[in-house]
């Protein structure tokens, strides 16, 4: 017998099937899919077996496997093809693409150290043959209506007779394992279905197999419930389902609400578990003991079998593609592949879904579900637009007349305040203190950056550079600046004005230790703060009773966003954070501070208004050859030498121009960030409508570099961001 294996070393030279021979001992033991160690030059590697064959096709001598690491496979028929499909949409090395399905503690690193742990029980053997004394009696007792006692609760009674019952052959161990992460039972607070949700399932439910689709619900419809409500029929149909959050550490009230409905058949799996955490849960669930899958993006890979359902809810969220390395996939994609293998719906859902989305529902490529209503006929909150520009006369901080008013009502009225400060983006573009004005590409409609080194304004697109003014072009102050502040800043502000309430700030600094995040949110739904000061952390999938004012300081910071969706994200973020407000009896309201009132992304906030943006900003997507008109891969070339790093680029620039018929080809131009850690960065941006031969180019490419260590090469399809 010969198998072909794939070793664990993501290099694009030796990202092939190495053949390999068999010992006889070995042979019954192998199976596709199973891990093994075998010789590699002068190291010993491990590897996936991916092939068993009669003969090789080379005229090598064969090495012989060293020896076998699982008994049981643990990539699955499904996982194997699901590799290569995405080997094939990334064009990433095979093993990358199997390494990024799996926990740590699975991939090859000698030294890690994840083990699985075991609690000791014991069974009765045989006591028929021995005379048991008072103590020994004692213990047996305790099997009189069990089959298995733990340790401990002998241990309680004596140590030493629990050994000679061992001895003796009384008491049998057994070693049963125990995991890191426990599930309270379920206690069961399923709301009966409103007509618009019972809808929703109804439709859903005419469609069989797989289907993907869109369900478009504003905040607060009671698109959660629904969900539940799919992964209970599948679950009594014995299937299994996936649901995808954005990031499920920050999203603990939603655990919690699947944890009361079906307590210990889900595990979760996020970035927020220890290493031994995350390899018990995708054990449970290998097993079949975890029957709900919910976490972050690479949940999607969680191997399970059978599945019912797949759901990705935030939708829109960029936390799905995987951007900083390879393989750069996006879960969305995954989610369907898996969908179509298993023959199941997949459901997208968001109160703001991507433009790509929303457009493939309305041409019925995905089928759209609408919840257009907040439960029980409760109305979206009314919402205020405040224009900064003129405000800044009659306040010296960062708050309007009208939120400080606002505010005081509420605080007045014992009802909670959310505020939002808008960091994306923060400080790296500069724009007019006075009239907002700030520096545009002529060529791209995008936001110029601002280089520190170089004191230029540059665009990240075409690569147009200027030099950067101190008087505004627009209104001719000399107040450019960079607009960016921080929480602590405007806490401290806050305190000052309102000296007599409690602030709750939530950031990256204050919640990165372990369980805070948690324990925050946990103390102002208790109403042990007034008001909750916080990042983009803020605007996500909360849900409580007593907000009645969403703040909103600065929205524009993501506006200026270089970034051909900084407006799509922009309403999206707004969207999501104005639902927060007035979400139980009393009723919401949402002030949002801004130096662009009259920008189509803030005015159609105002009304909550998701089709009026989605029309006017897919015009503007067709007239600029953006996404989902044009499809967009990104490509980026890295090295040591930024002379020689240029060139190359430019290289593959003429080559790219010569090759491809259809595609536009942007650039080169330096990346967003051009020199990271000693590397400099060029990006060239491919915009393209069909194929065009693209991906054999661009394996060409690949190919030609993959022995040059001088250049990285990374391609990203349909990037996040730049
Ligand atoms: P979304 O996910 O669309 O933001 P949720 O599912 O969180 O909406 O629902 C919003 C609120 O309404 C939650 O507090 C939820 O418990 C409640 N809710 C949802 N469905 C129902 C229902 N059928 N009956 C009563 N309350 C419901
Ligand atoms: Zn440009």
């Amino acid at each position: 017998m010969i198998v072909g294996v794939l070793v664990q070393l993501s290099n694009k030279n030796i990202d092939k099937i190495f053949d390999y021979k068999v010992k006889d001992e070995l042979l019954d033991k192998i199976k596709i899919g199973i891990r093994v160690e075998v010789p590699f030059g002068h190291q010993t590697l491990e590897g996936f077996v991916l092939e068993i064959k009669k003969e090789s096709s080379t005229d090598l001598e064969l090495k012989e496997i060293i020896s076998i690491i699982d008994d049981d496979v643990i990539l699955n028929d499904e996982l194997l093809e699901l590799g290569k499909k995405i080997q094939e949409k990334t064009l990433s090395t095979l093993i990358s693409c199997y390494q990024v399905m799996l926990p740590k503690a699975l991939k090859a690193k000698k030294g890690t150290n994840i083990n699985k742990k075991y609690d000791t029980y014991y069974k009765l053997g045989d006591s028929s043959n021995y005379k048991l004394n008072k103590t020994q009696e004692a213990i047996i007792s305790l099997f009189k209506d069990k089959d298995l006692v733990k340790r401990e609760d002998i241990l309680k009674i004596s140590i030493s007779s629990l050994n000679t019952l061992i001895k003796k052959n009384v008491l049998i161990p057994v070693k049963l394992e125990k995991y890191r992460m426990s599930y309270k039972e379920k206690s069961n607070n399923k709301h009966k279905l409103t007509n618009d949700q019972k809808s929703v399932v109804e439709e859903f439910n005419k469609y069989k197999g797989y289907n993907t689709f869109l369900l478009h619900g504003v905040t607060g419809s009671g698109k959660t419930e629904v969900y539940m409500e799919l992964i209970e029929d599948a679950l009594n149909n014995n299937k299994t389902s996936i649901v995808l959050v954005p990031e499920i550490s920050l999203t603990p009230q939603m655990v919690e609400r699947f944890q009361n409905r079906f307590g210990k058949r889900i595990a979760a799996l996020h970035s927020a578990l220890s290493e031994g955490e995350k390899y018990d849960e995708w054990r449970r669930i290998y097993k079949g003991e975890a029957k709900i899958v919910i976490g972050a993006r690479s949940a999607i890979f969680a191997p399970l079998k059978n599945i019912g359902v797949i759901i990705v809810d935030e939708e829109h969220s960029d936390s799905y593609k995987q951007d900083d390395s390879n393989p750069r996939y996006s879960a969305k994609d995954v989610a369907n592949i898996r969908g179509e293998y298993n023959n199941c719906p997949v459901v997208f859902g968001s109160a703001t879904p991507t433009l790509e989305s929303f457009a493939r529902a309305k041409k019925g490529v995905y089928k759209l579900l609408s919840l257009p209503n907040r439960i029980n006929g409760k109305n979206l909150p009314l919402v205020r637009i405040i224009d900064m520009s003129e405000e800044i006369k009659y306040s010296k901080g960062h708050f309007s007349r009208n939120l400080l008013t606002s505010m005081k009502d509420k605080l007045d009225k014992n009802e909670q305040i959310i505020l939002l400060l808008n960091r994306r983006g923060y400080s790296s573009f500069v724009s007019c203190k006075n009239c907002g004005y700030t520096f545009k590409c002529p060529n791209c409609d995008i936001s110029l950056t601002y280089h520190k080194s170089s004191n230029t304004l540059r665009c990240h697109y075409c690569g147009y550079g200027n030099k950067v003014y101190k008087t505004c072009p627009e209104c001719k102050e000399n107040s450019i600046a960079d607009l960016g502040v921080g929480t602590q800043k405007i806490e401290e502000e806050l305190h000052n004005i309102f000296p007599d309430n409690k602030i709750l700030r939530m950031d990256m600094d204050t919640t990165s230790r372990k369980g805070m995040h948690e324990k925050m949110i946990t103390a102002f739904k208790n109403h042990e703060y007034d008001i909750l000061l916080g990042t983009q952390i803020v605007a996500k999938g909360l849900d409580f009773d007593n907000v009645t004012l969403v703040g909103v300081i600065n929205a524009d910071t993501s506006l200026n966003i270089p970034d051909f969706r900084s407006s799509e994200n922009t309403f999206s973020l707004l969207s999501q954070v104005a639902g927060r407000s007035g979400r139980d009896k009393k009723s919401g309201e949402v002030i949002i501070q801004t130096y662009n009132p009259t920008h189509y992304a803030i005015e159609y906030t105002k009304n909550h208004d998701y089709l009026g943006f989605y029309n006017k900003e897919m015009q503007i997507r067709k007239m600029l050859k953006y996404p989902p008109f044009y499809y967009i891969c990104y490509i980026k070339i890295s090295g040591k030498d930024p002379q020689y790093i240029f060139n190359e680029a430019n290289k593959i620039k003429k080559s790219l121009d010569r090759n491809l018929n259809s595609t536009i080809i942007l650039g080169p131009s330096t990346a967003n960030i051009f020199k990271m850690n000693n590397i400099y960065r060029y990006g060239i941006i491919l915009k393209y409508k069909k194929d065009d031969n693209l991906y054999n180019i661009l394996e060409k490419v690949l190919d030609y570099y993959k022995s040059n260590s001088k250049v990285r090469i990374d391609i990203d399809f349909n990037p996040s961001h730049f």
